[in-house]
């Protein structure tokens, strides 16, 4: 079997040598004889990987003092509920800018009084709504900094006179993120950060405990710091993958490494993108993610869509099925794709630009 060049946008493509390391602790976890999931999540090896993820995801995104890492089940879809329960007493606000954004909004309104402050929904998403006001009696403004369905992101650090909170699901490690700036940041793994099977939030601990709700044990964010994420059992073998992806990123130079790797990646298929008359690019330029990259056939070559998508497929190109509500392409080019992957594909368009421009 040929390399695959995965563009898949989420679960994500992880670094080979998690998934070498993940599989000698599946057959044997640390010399126990006994498999990773098979170990009590009690015992001393494992402490040490929860120990080690947690101070990883410190080290690496430079998390500052008084704030926690937690890791949870239920992906982000759970984190939209989880996020109105601990926060939402009053009012809160959210810019709408995407299927998720909106998901989010739907469980606080099934809680409390929360309402969309923008919307970019009168062009299906393509754009970061700017230039609305945050009033200052919210409890806290929400954001999702990746839109991974329409690739546009907001990549910098937003000023907000009210608690930020950001679904990171599908950019967190891709850039330096000013911690400070956010009351909590959280977001499913497997767009970035790890397997399927665990959500990671981080969380100022000083921000909680300010609603008079009741908070269902689970559903209480300090529940989770008071036990380090060991309340209840642990998805064990995501959090192990993490933990080796984590090291990985650390090993190749951390965030600003990965960010350049990244940015240049995403410049490479924008170029192609923009200069090859085949193909146009669906998010407004100013807002394009460097981690989901959205494109079309162009207008009066619509009818190519499936002819190139078959080609790509001929050359070991998978995963770049625009989302449904999108249509065209969409090329994920989270942390462990590489330039070399990015240029397979820029090698087909232009190689079909030949045949068919
Ligand atoms: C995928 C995704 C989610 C949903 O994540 P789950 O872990 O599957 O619940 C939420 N927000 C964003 C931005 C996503 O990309």
């Amino acid at each position: 079997m040929g390399k695959k060049h995965v563009f898949n946008a989420g679960p994500c493509l992880l670094p080979q040598v998690a998934i070498d390391n993940t599989i000698e602790a599946l057959k044997d976890f640390k010399g126990t004889g006994v498999s990773l999931i098979s170990i009590s999540h009690r015992t001393k090896g494992w402490d040490e990987v929860m120990d080690e993820c947690r101070a990883l995801w410190k080290e690496i995104l430079g998390i500052p003092e008084g704030y926690e890492v937690v890791f949870l089940g239920g992906g982000a879809s759970l984190q939209f509920l989880y996020v109105a329960m601990n926060y939402l007493e009053h009012k809160a606000g959210y810019l709408e800018t995407g299927v998720w954004a909106k998901k989010a909004l739907k469980e606080a309104q099934g809680l409390g009084n929360a309402v969309a402050l923008a919307s970019s929904a009168d062009k299906n998403y393509c754009y970061i709504p700017k230039g609305y006001e945050i009033p200052k009696d919210l409890d806290y403004f929400h954001i999702t900094t990746n839109n991974t369905i329409y690739g546009t992101e907001i990549r910098t650090d937003l000023d907000s006179p009210v608690p930020l909170i950001a679904d990171m699901s599908s950019d967190i490690l891709s850039r330096r993120v000013d911690v400070s700036k956010y009351a909590m940041i959280y977001g499913g793994a497997q767009k970035n950060a790890g397997p399927a099977g665990v959500a990671f939030a981080i969380i100022k601990t000083d921000t909680l405990g300010k609603v008079s709700r009741y908070l269902p044990t689970m559903l209480d964010y300090r529940t989770h710091i008071d036990k380090l994420s060991m309340f209840n059992t642990p998805p064990v073998f995501a959090i192990f993958v993490m933990n080796e992806t984590l090291k990985w990123l650390k090993s190749i130079g951390g965030i600003d490494a990965i960010h350049a790797i990244d940015v240049k990646k995403a410049e490479t298929l924008y170029a192609e993108i923009d200069r090859n008359g085949l193909f146009t690019g669906t998010a407004a330029k100013e807002d394009r993610s460097i981690m989901n990259v959205c494109f079309v056939m162009s207008p009066g070559h619509e009818d190519l869509q499936d002819e190139f998508m078959k080609f790509a497929t001929e050359r070991d190109i998978v995963g770049i099925k625009g989302h449904r509500s999108v249509g065209g392409f969409r090329a994920s080019l989270y942390n462990a794709s590489t330039q070399e992957d990015v240029e397979a594909l820029v090698a087909a368009m232009q190689e079909f630009e030949k045949i068919r421009g």
